[in-house]
């Protein structure tokens, strides 16, 4: 991997790109390749496929463990996770949720016709602010929705508090933190219950997949009549029920996983470390900090960009990279309620959202993961600080595309 070491060896300026292959965001992390084989020979031979096999037993009691949780229902993705526990939770009317956050968690409402009730964010934290979801609750309300956006723990004490005050439904959308403690306590032990994912670029994959979490021993009785049916055994259904199951060769996948989660923490959290040391001088690109006295996956290199400090817009930056392969993404941009339906639901939201939108604006996701190596971070970064440095030729360069650009009326 070279270095690049002046402006005209940037791809915008017709440099040569850094890498041939693209460097994504969310590459699978994927543990020892031959533990996962042997598994699915075992799987092939039972030829049991499904339906509570031993491998989903397995997992499901693995990640309680590892949890400290009572309960864990693997599932087949995390939407229909939130779809279930939003129905077992009985949630009706307005629940309250973020709209910095991945679409799903809306859908998973409005599939059933609840309405979600979008919330700004802390900037800090970039998580629920407790104080503007209190101002939101109406006769109409149910629940809340908090999601631990990149990990990082929501506010749960607060949520909590206001939740008994006002006798909602409390849940978490948990996808992105597998793995990650709040007060010592490893998330997926707040509220009633937590909804993990398990895709293919989350932390922990099973190809596709999820789990509802709870210390609740009614509730998951009924998430797992749900997620089957309502089979309550052979020929007999008690419930309204749906198809939420988890697959053996995704459990395979998992547990296989698993065995290597320390490795995974260790590269991303060497690969975080990296990033933040690279990028410290360069004005207005801020990585987000992780609480060092918790857990974390580290699964997320988050930065902000300042486009006043930094003199380059967020969506420049990002132009720049991907012309180099470097396929950095935004997160939750545009945010939730500018996506249909919710934008021609609520089309004044983003004037209570103001934390939401320029967050969504700032946002730069990096790649990493095990896929990514140390060099190529050390190259990221030098692309980063050259394009920075030189903020009023990049500038002049995407302007000079901009009126070129065939006007759109
Ligand atoms: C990935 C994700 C989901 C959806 O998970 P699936 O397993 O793909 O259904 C929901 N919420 C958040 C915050 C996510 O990041």
């Amino acid at each position: 991997m070279t270095l690049k070491e002046s402006i005209s060896q940037l791809a915008i300026f017709g440099g040569p790109r850094l890498s041939s292959t693209p460097l994504h965001v969310g590459r699978p992390n994927i543990g020892r390749k031959e533990q996962f084989m042997r598994r699915v020979e075992d799987m092939l031979d039972r030829r049991w496929l499904t339906n509570a096999g031993p491998f989903v037993q397995e997992f499901e009691k693995k990640v309680a463990e590892l949890l400290g949780v009572k309960h864990c229902i693997a599932m087949c993705n995390a939407t229909v996770g939130l779809e279930i526990a939003i129905r077992a939770l009985g949630m009706k009317g307005e629940v309250i949720i973020p709209s910095f956050t991945f679409v799903a968690t809306a859908h998973a409402l409005q599939w059933q016709e609840i309405m979600p009730v979008f919330c700004d964010i802390d900037p800090k934290t970039h998580n629920l602010d407790p104080a503007q979801v209190e101002k939101l609750i109406t006769p109409r309300t149910s629940g809340i929705i908090g999601v631990h956006v990149w990990g990082r723990p929501c506010a749960v004490d607060p949520l909590i508090d206001i939740a008994k005050r006002h006798n909602l439904k409390l849940m978490f959308d948990a996808a992105h933190a597998f793995a990650c403690s709040h007060k010592g306590a490893m998330v997926g032990n707040f509220g009633h219950a937590e909804v993990l994912s398990f895709h293919a670029t989350k932390f922990l994959n099973t190809f596709e997949g999820g789990a509802v979490v709870t210390n609740d021993d009614d509730l998951n009785k009924k998430i797992r009549l749900m997620k089957n049916f309502g089979f309550a055994g052979y020929d007999n259904v008690v419930y309204l029920g749906v198809n939420g199951k988890m697959s053996e060769v995704s459990a395979a996948m998992g547990l296989t996983g698993l065995e290597s989660l320390n490795d995974f923490v260790a590269v991303n959290q060497r690969n975080y470390g990296h990033y933040r040391d690279e990028l410290k001088s360069v004005p207005g690109v801020q990585l987000i900090s992780y609480d060092p006295n918790e857990k974390n996956n580290f699964q997320y290199v988050v930065a902000e960009v300042d486009g006043q400090k930094s003199g380059l817009t967020r969506d420049r930056l990002i132009q720049t990279l991907h012309a180099e392969n470097v396929l950095a993404r935004k997160y939750f941009f545009p945010g939730c309620h500018r996506m249909e339906p919710y934008r021609s639901h609520f089309p004044h939201a983003s004037q209570l959202l103001q934390n939401t939108e320029k967050i969504a604006s700032q946002v730069l996701v990096l790649p990493t993961g095990t896929a990514v190596s140390v060099e190529e971070i050390t190259a990221i970064c030098r692309i980063i600080r050259l394009a920075v440095a030189n903020a009023p030729k990049v500038n002049e360069h995407f302007d000079k595309l901009d009126r070129e650009k065939p006007p759109t009326h």
